[in-house]
């Protein structure tokens, strides 16, 4: 069986961690949300999600809704950016550059300090280097996954069927979309 890779490059891979802290899993297929837990306890956030720490201003309320944003934005990216306007509105960045390979490398940074602030650094830092539309949600599970198709058409993340975490995202779509072709081939054939 083949496994998929869904790791996203670098740290956009802590952006895509946080937005997997909803998830629907494959065991029970009930809608779970581990971020509740995870600002309670600072030692399951270091563990289980960022090294870098929540700060007061990273409350329930505001990680919801930052979330909730980047779930809109990688369902969807060409399309609905008001979410994501929206927290960046409230999450200053401060742009420096950098000398790399001999030119100028533009990075925005929190100076917030916060992890909000960190996690829409990284997503700034992805959309400016063109790679963030490859992080997307899964159109059946809504998993987090980063598509390292060469194409950049993946719409369902990687589980399969026959996988040890067996799911068949995209399956019904696929086969219809099976069906359908086979029908067209068949009345042209008839015709
Ligand atoms: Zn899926």
């Amino acid at each position: 069986m083949q496994q998929h890779n869904q790791v996203a490059p670098g740290d956009l891979e802590e952006v895509r961690r946080f937005i997997n802290t909803w998830s629907i899993p494959n065991q029970t297929r009930v809608e779970t949300d581990v971020l509740p837990m995870l600002v309670k306890d600072a030692h399951a956030w270091a563990r289980e999600l960022s090294l870098y720490p929540r700060q007061p201003a990273d409350n329930l309320d505001m990680l919801s809704t930052l979330r909730l944003a980047l779930r809109q934005a990688c369902a969807d990216h060409a399309q609905h950016p008001e979410a994501l306007n929206a927290v960046f509105g409230g999450v200053p960045l401060q742009a420096r550059v950098q000398p790399n390979d001999g030119v100028m490398r533009l990075q925005l940074e929190s100076t917030q300090g916060t992890y909000a602030g960190h996690i829409l650094a990284i997503v700034a830092n992805a959309i400016a280097a063109g790679h963030f539309s490859r992080l997307k949600t899964c159109g059946d599970c809504q998993w987090a996954f980063y598509d390292h198709t060469r194409s950049g058409n993946k719409r369902w993340c990687g589980m399969t069927k026959g996988g040890p975490q067996g799911r068949a995202c995209g399956t019904i779509a696929k086969v219809s979309a099976f069906r359908q072709r086979a029908a067209m081939k068949a009345r042209a054939a008839d015709t």
